[in-house]
């Protein structure tokens, strides 16, 4: 391969521009990522290794080795880990593979405050190096490839970069910065030793840098091209020492690991640049013995939607990174956690798919699992701001800890709520805890704290039911003329205005014992809350009403399954409803934006007998015309366009005339 000049992707070219401009405020962190990377370079082989030993060549001893040079003005990080062949350099400098990253780059504002918050939710990686540097030289071979197709890859981090073939001897990879002038503080081994510790003192790889000594002006390795000398009078030995603990974080005990150790290490693998929510550190014990380190985040990742991505747990056995392959160990809707899982159980060399079959990977999972939904319920328990567990009476703040936590519930839920709810549908073993867990505002709150129980702790004497509604927008589902009844009766109505609740909620029927009822399905039956004096009015006025709803029904056949009239208004003229069974028109809408078939059934028009335009429908010479306006109007105020809207406006304006 002779020298060759690429372009990058046009994402990569974006994102480089980015990293410059937006990131120099926390410049240290390109030492993190480039550490990290050389750390996952080393797993790769000791993973691969496992089936082909020859790949350890004769170096088995993985480590990252970190140099700098004065003179050169250069910052070097070299691992012995997987390399990357020519065409692997090509692929994975020159492009980002992250699924969504288009999506991603789209969000960007061109607000540098707001970007670089982005960006750390994205993760730069390797890009993270031109933060210091002006000229990235890469050189690698990979593991198991002759010394001859080795490659160097150098590029400005602009639009393009340059990779030739070079002979490398040495397997792996050496990042080489060529740092800029505002960047030269990293020439100093005190610094990096520094850095290093804040960043990458957890990583289970050595980390070594090379032994320097005070020696004034005498020379030590003449062969060096300074003479050995460096300003300040130190010098380099030529001797490596190990500069980081060096042992996996997980396997220490907890009581030896600092609060800020724990979220370097959780920023260290989710690239986030915040500090978690929550963590929880355990050795299981029992028929499968493992380790787990799990992380809530506090902020959701721009690629939360994307139900395929890689997950953020790694399996570990014994140590040996085998693999981050998400739904083995955590279910789907728990994909925004983070953290790292070691058995000591498995075996070594299993495959994937034999993984996935184990029943030990299986106890991981649901142990996991039930981890993740403990510690959520603590932060509730801990949430003075959650109104549902205080309704639970747990809430006493009781030390320094426990306060850490208030407020942290309610973060969490805005976050990741709504992926949360997914858990009904996924997880039937644990849908009466993830039940708890969710949140709703409702007619009583419009913060989204209030939960199934306090909701039941509130109930009506006579309710037999808890009743939501579900709207695209908070306004929409507050101002929805089903609720009329609900609010002149003063009963509590769950306000779900995410796009998820609806399916969601297919999947839970009731709550403790106590029926969820959509104020929008069916009839409205408020049982007991209604009392006989009402139940007969609303009985003769259907009565006295049935000739007009007879005309009503021929009227609107082709729009309406049926026309009753309702007990439910009180300010509204009429409503649409479904029937018991039926998809809300919420859903049927959204599965039709996301381009779906959505079964075409016909909704119920319920009108309120004691509305002065109902009144008027009697013997009116519009009556055409007012059916129409009705139905159309229904279908507006619950967000609902009518299939003609010119004909809607050209009714509405002939009766304005
Ligand atoms: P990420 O690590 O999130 O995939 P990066 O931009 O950091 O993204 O790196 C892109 C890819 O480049 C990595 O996935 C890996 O395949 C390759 N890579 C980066 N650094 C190294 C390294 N030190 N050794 C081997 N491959 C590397």
């Amino acid at each position: 391969m002779s020298k060759q000049t690429l372009s990058f992707q046009a994402e990569v070219a974006q994102l480089l521009h980015l990293v410059t401009h937006s990131l120099y405020s926390n410049q240290e962190i390109f030492l993190r990522e480039l550490i990290s990377n050389a750390s996952d370079a080393c797993d790769k082989l000791r993973f691969e290794a496992l089936n082909n030993n020859a790949l350890y060549e004769d170096a088995p001893n993985l480590e990252v080795r970190v140099a700098f040079d004065q003179a050169a003005k250069t910052l070097t990080i070299t691992d012995n880990g997987i390399g990357m062949s020519q065409q692997e350099a090509i692929d994975h400098l020159g492009t980002i593979a992250k699924s969504g990253t288009k999506d991603f780059m789209g969000k960007l504002s061109g607000d540098q405050k707001q970007d670089a918050q982005l960006i750390g939710q994205f993760g730069v990686g390797f890009y993270s190096g031109f933060i210091v540097a002006d000229k990235i030289t890469v050189e690698s071979r990979r593991a198991g490839l002759p010394a001859d197709q080795g490659v160097r890859w150098v590029s400005g981090g602009t639009g393009d970069f340059e990779v030739e073939a070079i002979n490398r001897a040495a397997r792996g990879t050496s990042i080489i910065l060529h740092l800029r002038d505002d960047a030269e503080e990293y020439l100093n081994a005190w610094k990096l030793k520094s850095v290093i510790a804040k960043y990458s003192d957890h990583i289970s790889l050595p980390i070594l840098m090379e032994k320097e000594e005070w020696k004034d002006g005498e020379l030590i390795n003449p062969s060096d091209e300074n003479g050995g000398r460096q300003p300040g009078g130190m010098v380099k030995t030529g001797e490596w020492e190990t500069i980081n603990k060096a042992s996996a974080l997980w396997t220490r005990p907890k009581k030896d690991i600092t609060e800020e150790q724990y979220a370097e290490f959780y920023k260290a693998i989710s690239h986030d640049h915040e500090a978690p929510l929550t963590w929880a550190h355990n050795r299981v014990e029992g028929n499968t013995e493992y380790t787990q380190l799990l992380y809530i985040p506090a902020k959701a990742p721009f690629d939360l939607w994307n139900r395929d991505k890689k997950a953020g747990v790694k399996l570990y056995v014994k140590r040996v990174f085998i693999m981050d392959d998400a739904e083995a160990l955590m279910p789907t809707y728990l994909r925004f956690v983070k953290g790292v899982i070691d058995s000591a159980d498995l075996p070594l060399n299993v495959s994937r798919e034999l993984l996935q079959e184990s029943r030990d990977v299986r106890a991981i999972r649901e142990g996991s699992t039930k981890r993740v939904l403990s510690m959520l319920e603590d932060l509730a328990k801990h949430d003075k701001h959650d109104t549902a567990a205080n309704a639970e009476g747990v809430t006493d703040v009781v030390d320094a800890d426990d306060k850490a936590k208030e407020g942290k519930y309610t973060a969490f839920y805005s976050e990741f709520g709504s992926v949360l709810k997914e858990g009904l549908g996924e997880d039937f073993g644990n849908r009466e805890r993830l039940a708890k867990l969710l949140r709703f505002a409702s007619t009583a709150s419009d913060a989204v704290t209030v939960g199934f129980a306090d909701y039941k702790a509130r109930m009506k004497e006579g309710q037999e039911a808890i009743y939501y509604i579900t709207a695209d927008t908070l306004a929409a589902a507050k101002n929805s003329p089903q609720l009329e009844v609900f609010k002149k009766k003063g009963i509590e109505v769950l306000l779900m205005t995410d796009r998820v609740d609806e399916w969601a909620l297919n999947y839970l029927q009731d709550f403790d014992g106590t029926p969820l009822q959509s104020v929008a399905k069916g009839a409205v039956d408020l049982g007991k809350l209604q009392d006989e004096a009402e139940k007969k009015a609303a009985e003769e006025a259907a009565e006295a009403f049935k000739p007009v709803l007879a005309k009503l029904k021929e009227a609107l056949k082709d729009k309406a399954e049926d026309v009753r009239v309702t007990t439910r208004l009180v300010d509204s003229p009429a409503c649409l409803v479904v029937q018991d069974d039926g998809m809300s028109n919420q859903l049927a809408r959204l599965l039709k934006q996301a381009g779906q078939q959505a079964p075409q059934s016909k909704p119920v028009l319920e009108v309120n007998a004691e509305h002065a335009l109902v009144k008027k429908l009697d013997g009116s010479v519009h009556f055409h015309d007012l059916a129409h306006i009705l139905f159309d109007q229904a279908l507006l105020a619950e967000g609902g366009l009518p299939e003609d809207p010119a004909a809607y406006v050209k009714r509405v304006n002939a009766l304005l005339a």
